[in-house]
């Protein structure tokens, strides 16, 4: 802990999630990532997947429904494509043990295709992608999330997951440009967290059971769905991304798992699709200053919020006084 008692150091927080995670039987390879991503997530403001998972996380790994112990199988299957068997165990740690492997892809081509199949992916994407762009590499992400939850209109039950899409590229004199969304009005983890407060959502957010617009998230999350966001153009996302993160990868798309899925299960086994380019490979060595310059006009002609200022300032408050304890991170030391 720091001296401040409402707040928690990082390293502290990534301790107690990873003992915890360790205890309910993961390897302490994959409890490390694991932890370090959740604690990334909750100290830069994306609740969602930050602490708030760990139940999740320790449900899973406790009925043996994903394998905390997995050791992924890597296969470069082509100069720049690597396809990578998690055997039913969580993507981060997956993709972390890819690392070398993706490093000499890029190093010798300058693109990474990284095709995870059987594996759970239950957090933002945003941490891996942000760390591909700090390395100077452009990067994009989507899952297939696995919790059948959308329903596109037309459509007369959930047949999509939320499908997360992420892109990362570096910036010159700056932080990378990171945004990470959800591609359903809204993500299926901030619907539970405002469910838990007892809120409403807006009109359009999602459907009952009985197909009408409800403002209710239990409505929604008890026999609804949520709505794509941007009507037939976020389900055209929502169907690329299945597409690739699922039927590429050859893991399973979102309506084939949920079936099986033990009774309130969260994490899902599908697949995620991560491609990563060298900028530099372009044939154009100024990629980074062009990116500058392009981020300085949008700010100046008004769009001053970019994607990644919420969350860089929250890191910036944590690193000075530490990460808020909420009652989620008191109950990780029950
Ligand atoms: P959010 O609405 O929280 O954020 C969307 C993105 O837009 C963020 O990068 C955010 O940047 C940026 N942003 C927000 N407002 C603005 C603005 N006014 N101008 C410019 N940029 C802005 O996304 P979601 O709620 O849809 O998703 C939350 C997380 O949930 C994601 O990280 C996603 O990966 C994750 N998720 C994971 C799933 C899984 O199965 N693993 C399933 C579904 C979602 P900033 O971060 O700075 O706020």
């Amino acid at each position: 802990m720091t001296n401040e008692p409402d707040c928690i150091s990082f390293d502290d927080l990534v301790s107690a999630i990873e003992a915890k995670l360790t205890a309910a039987g993961a390897s302490s390879a994959v409890a490390k990532v694991l932890a370090t991503n959740c604690a990334t997530c909750e100290r830069d403001g994306t609740l969602s997947h930050g602490v708030f998972r760990v139940a999740g996380y320790l449900d899973s790994l406790t009925r043996g429904w994903a394998d905390g112990t997995a050791e992924a199988s890597v296969d470069v299957v082509g100069p720049s494509y690597i396809r990578i068997d998690g055997h039913n165990g969580f993507a981060q740690p997956a993709l972390a043990e890819a690392g070398s492997v993706v490093d000499q892809a890029l190093d010798d081509t300058g693109v990474a295709v990284i095709a995870l199949r059987n594996t759970h992916h239950f957090s933002a994407l945003w941490p891996d992608l942000e760390a591909f762009a700090r390395d100077g590499r452009v990067a994009m992400g989507m899952i297939a999330s696995g919790k059948l939850a959308v329903v596109p209109e037309g459509a007369t039950r959930p047949v999509f997951s939320t499908n997360p899409f992420g892109f990362a590229t570096p910036v010159a004199d700056g932080d990378p440009i990171v945004f990470d969304f959800s591609t359903s009005s809204m993500s299926h983890g901030d619907l539970q967290l405002l469910r838990a407060e007892g809120r409403e959502v807006a009109v359009g957010t999602g459907v009952d059971s009985t197909g009408a617009d409800t403002t209710d998230p239990n409505a929604i999350l008890d026999g609804g769905g949520i709505r794509p966001i941007g009507g037939h153009k976020g389900a055209l996302l929502s169907f690329m991304i299945e597409t690739l993160a699922a039927g590429l990868t050859g893991g399973a798309f979102t309506y084939e798992i949920d079936a099986e899925a033990p009774d309130g299960a969260h994490t899902f086994r599908t697949g995620q699709l991560f491609i990563v380019i060298d900028p530099e490979r372009g044939g154009n060595d100024a990629y980074l200053g062009r990116v500058r310059e392009f981020v300085d006009m949008l700010r100046d002609a008004g769009m001053d919020r970019q994607p990644g200022d919420r969350r860089y300032a929250n890191r910036a408050a944590a690193a000075e006084r530490g990460i808020p304890i909420t009652d989620l991170i008191r109950s990780l030391f029950d």
